[in-house]
């Protein structure tokens, strides 16, 4: 049998539609490039960039002059991103505006990223295969583990702030299980309303999610199986590159 890939974003797929996860990961079909998800990239790139620099020098003015570079890097990786910003003013502003609040949120001079973009990974049994990258990850002299991920968008409503914790609550167990070290703080850093949604993981915690990872897994391998990957409307459908072949939107 082959094995199953989990990352935090492919299960957040299968979960919200069976039939999204099919283009994505059982067809690998292109997708149209997100003006949000660029964006993003570009705001965590400056955030990675940032630590390279030492304490005292990371603040606004400091991320604002990484910017040019990685941009350029950006539109040279994606082929007709350029084309779409149709004000170069209002993407630099919103840029801006997002590391800006990210000073706000976080004085980055107060200690240093153990790790940026660090993928983590575990064979979770003989036919799971669990990885994913995570933004940065600081460790403190006394040895506890901060697991930190930046969000350019809302922090959503209280009652959905577990679900949203369930990318790190995997990252977690994966260095748990990699390391023996339960991390201590679990951090969402959302940039668009300047919020951060914090949670120290308990081993309970970790196990109720290993559980989670092997019953989406089983729920994956049954679908691939059957062949059967019912698609799910929902308000995401409005920003899905797949909705004008979808079976729940064809006449
Ligand atoms: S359009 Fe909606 S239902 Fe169809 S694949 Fe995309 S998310 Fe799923």
């Amino acid at each position: 049998m082959n094995q199953i890939r989990l990352s935090p974003s492919r299960i957040t797929d299968f979960n919200n539609c069976p039939q999204l996860y099919k283009y994505r990961v059982v067809d690998q079909l292109p997708e149209q490039i997100s003006i949000d998800a660029e964006r993003g990239k570009l705001v965590h790139s400056v955030l990675e960039k940032l630590f390279d620099s030492p304490q005292g020098l990371r603040n606004l003015d400091l991320a604002l002059s990484l910017i040019p570079t990685l941009w350029e890097i950006q539109k040279e990786e994606v082929p007709g991103l350029e084309a779409l910003i149709t004000s170069q003013k209002e993407w630099d502003d919103r840029v801006a505006a997002l590391l800006a609040t990210y000073f706000l949120l976080e004085e980055p001079n107060s200690f240093d990223a153990a790790h940026r973009e660090m993928h983590v990974e575990l064979n979770l049994s003989e036919n799971i295969y669990v990885h994913g990258y995570v933004d940065r990850m600081d460790i403190a002299p006394t040895g506890e583990v901060r697991i930190v991920d930046y969000k350019t968008g809302k922090a959503p409503q209280p009652r959905w702030q577990g679900k949203a914790l369930s990318q790190l609550k995997i990252y977690a167990l994966v260095y748990w299980r990699n390391t023996g070290v339960i991390p201590r703080l679990l951090q969402l850093i959302y940039l668009g309303s300047s919020e951060v949604v914090r949670s120290a993981p308990t081993a309970d915690d970790l196990i109720e999610t290993e559980v989670g990872l092997f019953e989406v897994a089983t729920s994956i391998l049954s679908a691939t199986q059957e062949n059967s990957w019912p698609p799910h409307p929902s308000r995401l459908c409005d920003w899905c590159s797949f909705k004008s072949i979808c079976p729940a939107f064809s006449s």
